[in-house]
């Protein structure tokens, strides 16, 4: 009750059970799948993906915050949960009591937590180049001297590639020197006799684009979600992925825009001959980016109608004079595909988070992972 009544997002849990099959197919046997379902799975809504992930047998996860993982736990996801970001020491008390693993983002955080009383599961971050959290690759000693400290369980050591989405020869070049650097301190743990511990380095595009490369885990997030970044990634390895999420909303009046007249804030829209607009009860809070106004897109009745004047916090509005019958509760959809048959002619059409990417100059991750909390999250 009272979903699909303002604006709302659907989860097309079949598309992710066939992503997460499509990535399998590609695994080899012995590498798993550990999603990332940080910023509420992308937006998606944490707790609704990660249940269906679990049920697909997914029993490791990546999330930001320890936060988002006693979230999950308070849910009932079972397996492990790999906090990636920092973690403030007055929340320790969050990875004990909800059986997190922290990540160890440098050698004086290594002490800082080996040294509060208490047994925590890590897994070491090495840094192999991007420069955001991890123990140079270069400090082996100071990765070596992690396993001495008896209250870190070291349950995996991993890295962050920071282009692999690009196939530049350059980036190329720079990705393979992270693959190795990884490599090396791997080899070297190894042959100091320490082993037990889960290797993992690829998040989507260091899969697609370097498929070959194998380590016990690949933590994918935006390919699972049937997603690229850009309109314009052609990944190395081409997997048929379809997106999980749409976002709709409803049109909650029609009205006509006379000659001459102009709408929303600031006026910035004027008719230059007889309109009809429809206001949609969606806005920038809900994570359609204001950057839209007057340049972009949603589907209404199977076709495309123009995002007219300045987005609202709560609504916007829709150009739909090419839309006859257009009318209050129509459907309209920001995300997804919208299909209409009228008098023997069916429309259809559909808008990709990453053309709405295009259009508002980020990324489909940002588009993503910005929808609101306001919104309802329809599982179909
Ligand atoms: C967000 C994140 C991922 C997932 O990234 P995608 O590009 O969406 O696949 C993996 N690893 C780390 C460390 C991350 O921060």
């Amino acid at each position: 009750m009272y979903q699909k009544t303002r604006a709302w997002i659907e989860l097309n849990m079949e598309n992710l059970a066939y992503n997460v099959e499509q990535m399998k197919s590609r695994l080899p046997g012995n590498c798993r799948l550990m999603p990332a379902v940080k910023a509420n799975a992308y937006g998606h809504g944490m707790i609704p993906v990660a249940k269906a992930l679990n049920k697909l047998g997914i029993r490791d996860f990546c999330v930001a915050a320890a936060k988002e993982g006693a979230e999950l736990r308070k849910a009932g996801i079972e397996g492990e949960i790999l906090v990636l970001g920092y973690t403030h020491p007055e929340a320790f008390p969050l990875l004990l009591k909800y059986d997190l693993t922290q990540t160890v983002v440098d050698a004086s955080y290594a002490r800082l937590l080996a040294g509060y009383g208490k047994k925590f599961k890590v897994h070491i971050s090495v840094d192999t180049g991007m420069r955001r959290l991890g123990e140079r690759s270069e400090h082996l000693s100071s990765i070596l001297s992690f396993w001495e400290y008896q209250n870190l369980a070291i349950t995996g050591l991993y890295s962050h590639l920071c282009v692999a989405d690009s196939l530049s020869p350059m980036d190329i070049q720079f990705t393979l020197m992270q693959f190795q650097r990884f490599d090396t301190i791997i080899d070297a743990l190894r042959q100091k006799g320490i082993n037990g511990f889960a290797t993992h380095i690829q998040s989507s595009y260091g899969f697609l684009n370097y498929p070959e490369f194998h380590y016990d885990y690949i933590r994918p997030g935006i390919a699972l979600y049937g997603c690229n970044s850009l309109l314009s990634d052609q990944p190395r390895l081409t997997l048929s992925l379809r997106p999980v999420l749409s976002l709709k909303a409803r049109l909650g009046s029609v009205r006509p825009l006379l000659p001459g007249e102009s709408a929303g804030y600031g006026l910035t829209y004027t008719a230059l001959r007889p309109m009809v607009i429809g206001t949609a009860s969606i806005g920038y809070a809900d994570g359609i980016p204001r950057s839209l106004s007057s340049n972009g897109y949603a589907l209404l009745r199977g076709r495309r109608v123009p995002i007219i004047g300045r987005i609202c916090m709560d609504q916007l509005l829709l150009d739909v004079t090419e839309i006859s019958d257009a009318a209050p509760m129509d459907e309209v959809v920001f995300i997804g595909r919208s299909s209409f048959t009228q008098d023997d002619q069916t429309f259809s059409d559909e808008i990709k988070a990453e053309e709405l990417a295009l259009q508002g100059q980020t990324i489909s991750n940002e588009i993503l992972s910005c929808l609101g909390e306001r919104l309802d999250r329809v599982v179909l």
